[in-house]
């Protein structure tokens, strides 16, 4: 009898051991946002901001996609798989992007959406890795967001294919 709860004891021992401390939940928001003095998703004024400024304020993997117009990996990203109802916006300066309405199932790996707030989004011809795409940028701070191809559902037939770094999501029941 004795033996046996000693056993136990060992199982619970370990068992408890072998207890992790539950990852802390992060927020949908960019952790940088609240450091970021340019982040606003109200006010629209573009901004001028140099990328030695940018690298002060946004964490190295944002810096590397929205100033350098890095790819992150397909299937990685947090907005990849993702379907609540709400609104996105830039993750480097707060300006609206996109309503979630526009969001489609896409197996390109990266969030896509047919359809961008006009006012949210500036367009460029990008010729670099010897093809010819065009960029998406935030109208507000010129930050690469991703690129958009002819390849979308109706109505528009367009996709936008967007980094989930660059987007800050807000959902309806956040809203205040
Ligand atoms: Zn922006």
């Amino acid at each position: 009898m004795k033996f046996l709860v000693s056993i136990m004891l060992l199982f619970c021992l370990q068992a408890c051991s072998q207890t992790q401390q539950p990852i802390k939940s992060t927020s949908m928001e960019n952790s940088t946002a609240k450091t970021n003095p340019y982040y606003s998703r109200t006010d629209r004024t573009l901004l001028t901001v140099s990328n030695d400024e940018w690298k002060k304020i946004l964490s190295p993997d944002l810096y590397a996609v929205s100033r350098e117009a890095a790819t992150e990996r397909p299937h990685t990203g947090k907005y990849n798989q993702f379907d609540e109802k709400g609104e996105y916006y830039c993750a480097v300066c707060g300006n609206h992007l996109f309503r979630s309405d526009a969001k489609f199932s896409s197996t390109c790996g990266w969030p896509s959406f047919f359809e961008a707030d006009k006012e949210g989004v500036i367009y460029k011809r990008d010729t670099s890795h010897g093809m010819e795409r065009i960029e998406v940028l935030c109208k507000r701070c010129a930050s690469h967001l991703g690129h958009v191809f002819n390849d979308g559902p109706e109505p528009t037939g367009v996709r936008f294919c967007m980094n989930s770094i660059s987007l800050d999501f807000v959902g309806d029941s956040e809203k205040k």
